[in-house]
């Protein structure tokens, strides 16, 4: 043994499987003199090298910032091990401990090589909208059986030519055991068709281009399901979209060429452009600055706007044809799951749609866009889906199969077993038929795609809830519900391994909460599998319950009556000149007699009532629509109005009467409405302090985890934050969703921890 060589063990997580990080850390090792090997393994990759310390430095400083476009590294743990003599270095094969444990690698955006090849009319793929390699191209929807390889997924039915046969068998290949290996002379084949049936004449993406030039729609097939495209310039045209789809008022996302042509209208930091140019290439919401492209029928009434690089090769393709931006919406009617095959399109798209681009590779597991934003600098999934699905998160309690059946909406399920759990892609609202059938076979899919076959099962309090009926139909005996704002909390430790005890604030619109309430305002001390509601907000009344969600201004009305201890003066304010003296009074006796008027403690349903009284708003297009309008006003630093806390007993309650009394006042003072906003922002960041604090003097100082919608709110989650901090560590959710789009992760790791099912 030579002086100062040694060994090291390098295991390395994050996104490094099924994207050529072997080949790539296999040819730096040998570069740089060493011996070893390196493999797969169910947690990411480990390298077991030996050779020179300083050779070996140097690797573990290249393998924390691979230079391959696709790879994500979240950690490198470096443990010194013995000296061996090897002759090379080599990949060695796959361990997978456990049938559970195979790997399927969520989808990946073109790479900067195939996008040259793409572009290049020298190369035999030259517009070829199938290119791919094993740094890019679909993996999970494709993906039909497990392990990943090309006889299990969509392309079994394309035979290689000569020519990728040799490059899918040549380990020195970019394109070796890349999967969908495709070419023009043996791939998929793009098409176009009319709404009719018949085909389109004329080469596929210039008959699309020109039909979206003139303002009509055309969907088109891509990754995790159809999409439906129009020009994002043309008012009309967008117009024409929402209405066809049934889409009126939500936000649509926009697909934009590069980053020079975001910056024409959005407002781009950093971590905004990096996310943007990621492989998994969400949605991410940016902050719009004006303008008249896009069209403001694309994203009405908000500030903010969501916006996607093309990811396949058929997206830059029709996006360089067109050089304009494009609406990039989902697929299906408003509320419905995303289509993904093409007779399912023609028939369910075909009111819809002028012009269908088709191909005939097809879509194995249905997946729509994620969507992200960034907060404190750094991501935050919203939607978790495509690029994301089915990445792993270690949960070593989850040992047996079990399956989490998520919330009501937003809704995603979350299958774990062996020591891990996989949220599946956001399913949607569980009101619909077509929904609940989704809901059915993603849990079917998942099962079989991951070789967990769950026999007990994790769900919500709420009877009627469709996963919770699921649950009792899946498990039996053998399932357990999890309180809604305790899941949330513990999705948060899920994704940060955090298993100690935690101060949760769990903040959204709506969830059944044990005593009669819908609880949305919690702060929880969170210790293994047990919560204590510690502290939650003063219940409103809901007049009408969903009904008020909608027509915002009951809740508005129920805020100040409950604040002026009676019927509140309405005069001055702009939202009551929209309602009439007789539904002002019908929903005042709804609430007095207690008829159908739940209490509800949301800290959604406070932004509500402020957006309502702000905006004069209402109704509510969508939930939370007014409420993230109101959280969109906020543009100063302000004074918190006044507010109380009645600590008197076990639970504590934080009373805004004080801070409505004031508001009102400051409303028909003819204060600005951003001011107000501001103001109410501020009491809110208070409250949260506030109630940390009490959280603390009771159970100790532990470290602050925030889940529930409201903490989408960015300047919210961010001043909370700055408030905590130092001194306090706070989890914010990243890569799970804090809204309920994460539930399932939560009431997986909640019956783990019991241990009962
Ligand atoms: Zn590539
Ligand atoms: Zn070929
Ligand atoms: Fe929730």
């Amino acid at each position: 043994m030579g002086e100062d060589e040694a060994g090291q063990q390098f295991v390395i997580t994050g996104r490094v499987q099924g994207v050529g990080f072997r080949p790539w850390a296999c040819a730096l090792a040998r570069r740089l003199g060493l011996t070893g090997s390196v493999w797969n393994h169910p947690q990411g990759v480990t390298i077991h090298a030996f050779g020179p310390a300083a050779a070996l430095d140097a690797l573990e400083a290249a393998l924390r910032a691979p230079t391959l476009s696709a790879a994500r590294v979240s950690r490198v743990e470096a443990t010194p091990i013995s000296f061996e003599r090897r002759a090379s270095f080599e990949i060695a094969a796959s361990t997978s401990d456990g049938a559970a444990r195979l790997s399927i690698p969520p989808d990946l955006a073109m790479c900067d090589a195939c996008r040259r090849e793409l572009l290049d009319p020298g190369d035999r793929r030259f517009r070829y909208p199938f290119i791919n390699c094993t740094q890019c191209g679909p993996r999970y929807t494709i993906c039909l059986d497990a392990p990943y390889d090309r006889s299990r997924t969509t392309m079994h039915k394309f035979a290689m030519c000569a020519e990728c046969a040799e490059e899918y068998g040549d380990a020195e290949n970019r394109r070796f055991h890349a999967e969908p290996n495709a070419c023009p002379a043996c791939g998929p084949r793009l098409f176009a068709q009319w709404a009719d049936g018949r085909t389109a004449d004329g080469d596929p993406l210039c008959v699309a281009a020109e039909r979206l030039r003139r303002g009509e729609i055309v969907a088109l097939k891509g990754l995790g399901g159809f999409h439906l495209a129009c020009d994002a310039r043309n008012g009309a045209a967008v117009r024409r979209l929402r209405e066809r789809k049934h889409r009126h008022e939500k936000p649509l996302a926009v697909m934009v060429r590069d980053l020079a042509g975001v910056e024409l209208f959005a407002e781009l930091r950093p971590a905004e452009e990096q996310l943007l140019v990621d492989a998994a290439r969400p949605i991410v919401l940016l902050r719009r600055r004006g303008g008249e492209i896009p069209a403001q029928e694309v994203a009405p009434g908000t500030r903010r706007i969501g916006v996607m690089l093309p990811y396949t090769p058929l997206h830059e393709l029709l996006l360089g044809e067109c050089g304009f931006p494009l609406v990039m919406t989902s697929g299906n009617r408003s509320e419905e799951p995303i289509a993904v095959a093409n007779e399912e399109a023609l028939t369910r798209l075909g009111e819809i749609a002028d012009l269908f681009l088709l191909h005939d590779r097809d879509i194995a597991n249905r997946c729509d866009d994620s969507v992200a934003q960034v907060v404190a600098g750094r991501e935050m999934l919203l939607r978790r889906a495509r690029g994301y699905v089915p990445a792993a998160i270690e949960v070593p309690e989850a040992t047996r199969p079990m399956l989490g059946c998520g919330a009501h909406l937003k809704n995603a399920v979350c299958v774990a077993g062996n020591g891990q759990a996989w949220l599946s892609p956001h399913i949607g609202d569980l009101e619909n038929d077509e929904s609940c059938t989704a809901f059915d076979g993603v849990v079917a899919d998942l099962s079989r795609l991951l070789r967990v076959v769950p026999t007990a099962a994790a769900c919500d309090m709420h009877p009627d809830y469709y996963a919770t009926r699921y649950a009792d139909r899946f498990a039996g005996e053998r399932r357990t519900a999890v309180q809604h704002h305790h899941a949330h909390i513990a999705a948060v430790c899920a994704e940060y391994g955090v298993r100690g005890p935690v101060i949760g604030l769990a903040w959204d619109g709506t969830g059944y909460g044990a005593d009669g309430t819908a609880w949305g305002g919690e702060a929880l001390f969170v210790h293994g599998a047990a919560h204590e509601q510690i502290a939650t907000f003063r219940a409103l009344p809901l007049a009408g319950g969903e009904a008020a969600i909608r027509n915002v201004w009951r809740i508005a009305l129920a805020a100040l009556d409950d604040a002026f201890g009676g019927a509140a003066g309405l005069e001055g304010l702009a939202l009551f000149e929209a309602v009439t003296p007789r539904e002002v009074e019908a929903v005042r006796t709804m609430i007095a007699r207690g008829l159908h008027a739940p209490r509800a403690r949301g800290v959604g349903r406070y932004f509500d009532a402020v957006g309502a009284l702000l905006l004069a708003a209402v109704r509510s297009g969508f939930e939370g629509q007014v409420a993230a309008r109101c959280g969109e006003l906020v543009d100063e630093k302000a004074p918190a109005y006044p507010f109380e806390v009645h600590d008197e007993s076990a639970l504590c309650e934080f009373d805004l009467r004080a801070t409505f009394r004031a508001l009102a006042g400051d409303l028909r003072g003819g204060v600005a409405a951003a001011r107000i906003a501001s103001r109410f922002h501020a009491t809110l960041v208070e409250v949260a302090v506030a109630m940390v604090g009490l959280v603390r003097e009771r159970c100790g100082a532990h470290p602050v985890a925030l889940g529930g919608g409201c903490f989408q709110n960015v300047r919210l989650t961010e001043d909370i934050c700055d408030r905590l901090r130092p001194g306090c560590e706070v989890l914010v959710p990243r890569a799970v969703p804090p809204g309920d789009g994460g539930i399932a992760l939560g009431q997986v790791l909640v019956a783990a921890l019991r241990g009962e099912v």
